[in-house]
């Protein structure tokens, strides 16, 4: 239902920014009820879980890693090098698609309940805010008083408070990015041997310092282009935070002693008050609102004061508010649910069947091949072993499929010898009995073992003295 007053000229921008093109400040009120108490709690765990993650070790690695300058990744104990992006592009798709299928069952349910973003706004910085301002009504005082010694005093606690967090999330980034000794190195050795390290360390806080401080809800309703989708993946089965306007309209203010004739909605905007975005949900679903229940709390709080029932805004679809019907799962749900499901599995074959050692082998520039005098063939490559897991290789071997010919390592030794997530380059020969040699171009397969067992299979080409 739409508020009269403003007819849908309120759908013409989006809620924090007003005709003139300038920003409104969202006052949110404080939120209380089981939703908020059910995400304050989940918030403490995932807060745990965000500052937890890059130091705790499993297998003396972080349990999460993204270390884009050197490329590697490490993901509850999988180690993964640029030679595997492309099981981090299928994480990402995975992650995309589970957001989709989410998105098209629940809505923005991932936005109020999982993502960062609200979590460290609307559980952190927000709660700080309260704590130091006071709720809504006190904060807008403050921001309309001169700069008394009180203001002055509130303002700087905030910010200087606001600036120890956004230290301490930005510094947690920078550990999924370099890893944890490398930022306690940063941290306690001299400035002059980290100007990089501690530079990022300032971008990074001054960045969520920023976000915190200024951006706030505008990371939700005009950043991020997640609340833009919600117009293409939702649909009336989708079930979203709603108001049920049939039981609401028509909204009319509760008078004493009066014979009440309207619908449950008594107009006292305690809704609007609480959304930390700014908006009205009895104007239906808009792109700003980031499920975070709030309102569901504020106005279960107020049918309980009028001995009304609660939920009149509630998770429901528009199928059920409007025809009473129950959650459907559609074909268009089930469809996307398969595709998850296919990637999921392909993602789980491609990490189970991965090897252990990537193996490299290219053809040594400039160098054809050699005949020998004992009637023989050798071609020369470069050969580059990545060790990817915990575990130490003390002799791998390396082998021409089937023995059709015999590989000489540059360095004399038989066995390679390899220490966890480390990489081993040299050179080999390949020597072959001109005799058995049919082509000018041979394809065969190398093989890479260790005590026997077969790690690794690389193709490559070995050339000879044949006439085409
Ligand atoms: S409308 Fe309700 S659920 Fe949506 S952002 Fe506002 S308070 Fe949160
Ligand atoms: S909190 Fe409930 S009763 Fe109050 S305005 Fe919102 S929908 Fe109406």
């Amino acid at each position: 239902m739409l508020n009269q007053e403003e007819g849908e000229s309120f759908r013409d921008r989006v809620s924090t920014i007003d005709e003139t093109g300038h920003r409104k400040w969202v006052f949110a009120y404080k939120p209380s009820g089981k939703f908020y108490r059910a995400r304050t709690l989940l918030s403490i765990f995932y807060l745990f879980v965000f500052f937890g993650l890059p130091f705790v070790q499993y297998k003396g690695e972080p349990l999460l890693l993204l270390n884009i300058i050197e490329r590697k990744f490490v993901i509850f104990g999988f180690v993964f090098w640029s030679q595997d992006f492309y099981l981090f592009g299928i994480t990402m798709i995975l992650f995309i698609v589970f957001i989709v299928v989410f998105s098209v069952a629940f809505g923005r349910l991932f936005c109020g309940w999982a993502c960062p973003q609200t979590i460290f706004m609307e559980m952190v910085f927000r709660k700080i805010e309260y704590f130091i301002e006071g709720d809504a009504p006190k904060q807008m005082a403050l921001k309309k008083a001169p700069w008394t010694d009180e203001k002055i005093l509130k303002r700087g606690i905030k910010y200087f408070v606001f600036y120890i967090v956004s230290f301490l999330i930005g510094n947690t980034f920078l550990a999924y990015i370099i890893g944890k000794d490398a930022l306690v190195k940063i941290m306690t050795e001299p400035f002059s041997q980290h100007v990089g390290g501690f530079t990022s360390m300032l971008i990074f806080s001054g960045v969520f310092f920023f976000i915190y401080i200024y951006l706030r809800e505008q990371v939700c309703t005009v950043v991020c282009p997640y609340g833009r989708l919600q117009g293409v993946l939702l649909d009336k089965h989708s079930v979203v935070v709603a108001y049920d306007y049939l039981r609401g309209e028509p909204r009319e203010k509760l008078h004493k002693n009066q014979q009440r004739n309207a619908g449950d909605c008594i107009d006292c905007l305690k809704c609007v008050h609480v959304c930390p975005t700014g908006i009205d949900i009895r104007n239906g679903t808009q792109l700003e609102c980031t499920h975070c229940t709030a309102c569901i709390d504020a106005c279960d709080s107020i049918m309980d004061k009028i001995n009304k029932p609660k939920g009149l805004i509630k998770y429901a679809s528009e199928d059920t508010i409007a025809e009473n019907k129950p959650f459907l799962i559609t074909k268009r749900l089930k469809a996307y649910v398969v595709v998850l499901v296919i990637l999921f599995v392909l993602f789980i074959s491609i990490l189970a069947t991965r090897s252990t050692i990537d193996l490299q082998i290219t053809k040594t520039s400039g160098q054809m091949y050699n005949e020998t005098a004992d009637g023989q063939v050798s071609n020369m490559f470069n050969f580059m072993m990545i060790n990817k897991s915990h575990r130490n290789f003390d002799s791998l071997e390396l082998k021409v499929e089937g023995g059709k010919g015999q590989i000489e390592l540059v360095t004399g030794e038989k066995y390679v010898k390899i220490a966890k997530e480390g990489i081993y380059k040299s050179v080999f020969f390949i020597k072959m009995p001109s005799k058995s040699i049919q082509e000018r171009k041979q394809k065969i397969k190398v093989e890479l073992y260790h005590r026997g067992q077969l790690i690794e299979i690389e193709k490559t080409n070995f050339l000879a003295p044949i006439a085409e």
